[in-house]
């Protein structure tokens, strides 16, 4: 079949949701309606600047489909800034016009930690500053996106980024507290999430091997739900495309109880295996065959953005992958304080519900309702965000390419940051700033900062990753099959999963295979036999030069045959696609396997790299050094702190 047909065949032409207007034509219009001196942009309260896409009434990012996540027109801004290696004179920002606005606080990046970091700087300065939050996208939340669905008159909704509250018994108290004052109430979840609905109607998960990996399209299912750990019965296992002496290492390696360093003390075992790749233990080790390792291959890549080859057997014996049973290994400090709970935590838009209801506590009236339910389904009013008249602002479309002590940092009265906005350099006052964007950007925001600050500030590499939504007009192919997800070791999308099945307020969750519903795929480019750093690199660069035609021809390929036996048709049967896509996404967290162990905890990069500089503090998940939304918020709380110990 030639390669056009292919594409007819997959329906590469058809009419789907998938085209980003805002981001060129719409943006284009609703800048012209909205000319330089509009009265309605003085009744807003920015009369300054021209460029107010926000106020245009059909301004409604999260319905957005197509690319979304770093969308273009959200990084374009800090690559040159990046390239001119922060030098914004040559970039015709050297003159800026004065918004001739002031605050007490300006914070750097509107995701979660910034969000949280002005809700906290309230309470902890227990009056009503004047705060303005710039973010470069054109939505708020940062990597907690929503994204918006319509399947006919039903509201399909999905998360573009940061899935789920996870294990909120571990939060600090600064972090259940922040969820608490906006009444996220987490118990409540196990009423909203139906654990029951796929185990009810026999759904397992399954593995989808594909013909270029392993020879043969073929979708094997497993015993049961699983997340890590593939777990097959033996008569599964007859089924995998591998050599015969590969299914019984893949036995031998799940069900037998072996020490395969008998010779080792548990503390010795343990420093050997942090060293050591849990390819290269299952290789070397446990001695199976190399098409066992093809197998679990990308099965860290969920959590990891690499392979298990640039992952540690000690992280995966503590995500219970196979092999260890027998080792005896002593547990770690985190896994004696884990709390067994279950993953259960879920918004429909995943966090994007708590920058939502962040945002509905700081900007009055932007944000309709009162509870964590009716959060689900109310629609944010854009143009509100930057509203003169409220203490807290957001602007959006919005990058920083300066921030800078109006004189001496150790005795200046003000910061000055300098943004872009629709192309046009324009600079704020605040008392205090709170860079809450990625840490490797800050260096070139504030070139007078230490350099030792700046290395420590730039050592961090973040994980590049894909979440793609995928609307299709039912699920009958998953019942048909007698499958909730699926893993595929060698194809394009490492994960596909049926949305999580929650119902809250006035969404409900599709529960008849006959509805239309949202399928979400995850990939994680890396380069296998690369360190981990360089895995992420080569990963970012994969993404930012991939066309969204690219990510639907997958899409389509791979839904097309890993489900064709349950009867489904990519051209009939996918409505509508989101890719949001994450260059910069999880923070980075230090992997054992390429880290030196002996670095004391104060003298990690993240730690070194957050000190307070004058009246700028740090925030943001990477001055932790851990990508997760209680992170984000704690950071948030350091660095409200940081101000008002100042
Ligand atoms: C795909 C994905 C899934 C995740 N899933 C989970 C999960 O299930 N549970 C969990 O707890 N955590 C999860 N995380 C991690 C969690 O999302 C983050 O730890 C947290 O949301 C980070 O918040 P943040 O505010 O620190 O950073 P961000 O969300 O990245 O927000 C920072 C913002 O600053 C902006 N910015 C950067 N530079 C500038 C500039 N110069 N000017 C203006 N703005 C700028 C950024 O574009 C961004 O919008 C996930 C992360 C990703 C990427």
């Amino acid at each position: 079949m030639s390669y056009r047909d292919h594409d007819r065949e997959l329906g590469m032409g058809r009419e789907i949701s998938r085209r980003d207007f805002l981001n060129g034509v719409g943006i284009a219009v609703g800048t012209s309606l909205l000319a330089a001196n509009s009265p309605w942009l003085h009744a807003f309260g920015i009369p300054q600047s021209p460029f107010a896409p926000e106020q245009d009434p059909g301004y409604y990012p999260p319905s957005k489909t197509g690319m979304r996540g770093s969308h273009d027109g959200s990084w374009e801004v800090a690559h040159e800034l990046r390239d001119s290696r922060g030098n914004t004179n040559t970039k015709g920002w050297a003159e800026p016009v004065d918004d001739n606005e002031s605050y007490d606080l300006i914070i750097v990046g509107g995701g979660i930690s910034g969000l949280a970091a002005a809700h906290l700087y309230r309470k902890l300065a227990g009056r009503q500053p004047r705060i303005l939050i710039l973010d470069n996208h054109d939505d708020f939340g940062g990597h907690a996106k929503r994204n918006e669905f319509q399947a006919g008159k039903r509201l399909l909704l999905g998360y573009g980024g940061t899935q789920s509250i996870e294990a909120p018994g571990n939060y600090s108290k600064q972090a259940i507290g922040l969820l608490r004052e906006l009444e996220i109430d987490v118990q409540r979840f196990h009423k909203y999430y139906d654990q029951k609905l796929f185990s009810s109607m026999h759904l397992c998960e399954a593995v989808f091997f594909d013909k270029e990996t392993f020879g043969t399209d073929r979708l094997v299912p497993q015993k049961g739900l699983h997340y890590f750990g593939l777990d097959f019965t033996l008569d599964n296992v007859s089924q995998i495309p591998i050599a015969e002496s590969a299914r019984k290492d893949l036995i031998r390696l799940q069900h037998t109880s072996v020490d395969y360093m008998p010779d080792l003390t548990p503390e010795q075992k343990r420093a050997k295996l942090v060293k050591t790749s849990y390819k290269d233990f299952l290789l070397q080790y446990v001695k199976v065959h190399p098409d066992v390792v093809k197998v679990f291959q990308t099965s860290t890549h969920d959590l990891f953005a690499v392979g298990i080859d640039a992952v540690s057997a000690r992280d995966c014996s503590r995500e219970g992958f196979p092999g260890f049973k027998g080792m005896r290994l002593p547990k770690s400090h985190e896994e004696n304080a884990e709390l067994d709970e279950p993953y259960i935590f879920h918004f429909p838009d995943g966090n994007a519900s708590i920058a939502r209801m962040l945002v509905r506590s700081l900007v009055p009236g932007a944000v309709p309702g009162h509870t964590m339910e009716d959060i689900v389904t109310a629609r944010v009013n854009y143009a509100r965000l930057d509203d003169a008249s409220s203490p807290v602002r957001i602007r959006l479309n919005s990058t920083a390419v300066k921030v800078k002590h109006a004189g001496d940092p150790a005795s200046a009265k003000e910061v000055e940051v300098t943004y872009v906005r629709g192309g046009q350099a324009r600079r704020v006052r605040g008392a205090n700033c709170i860079l809450a964007c990625y840490n490797m950007v800050i260096p070139y925001l504030c070139p007078e900062m230490p350099g030792p600050q700046k290395e420590a500030l730039a050592y961090g590499v973040k994980l590049p990753y894909v979440y793609t939504n995928v609307q299709i007009s039912n699920w009958k192919a998953f019942q048909k099959l007698g499958i909730s997800a699926i893993y595929a070791p060698g194809a394009y999308f490492t994960n596909i999963t049926l949305d999580f099945p929650v119902s809250m307020g006035d969404y409900h969750f599709p529960g008849s295979p006959d509805e239309s519903c949202l399928l979400h795929l995850l990939r994680a480019p890396c380069e296998p036999g690369l360190d981990c750093k360089d895995q992420y690199r080569a990963g970012r660069y994969e993404l930012v030069s991939t066309k969204f035609e690219t990510f639907e021809r997958n899409v389509r390929d791979q839904l097309g045959r890993a489900l064709s036996a349950g009867g489904f048709d990519p051209a009939r049967d996918i409505q509508a696609i989101t890719v949001n896509r994450w260059p910069h996404g999880y923070a980075y967290e230090y992997n054992e396997l390429f880290e030196p162990l002996d670095r004391p905890a104060s003298e990690r990069p993240c730690v070194l790299g957050r000190q307070p500089f004058g009246r700028i503090k740090i925030a943001n998940s990477d001055a932790d050094g851990h990508a997760y939304t209680n992170t984000a918020i704690d950071q948030g709380y350091r660095a409200a702190r940081e101000i008002m110990a100042a």
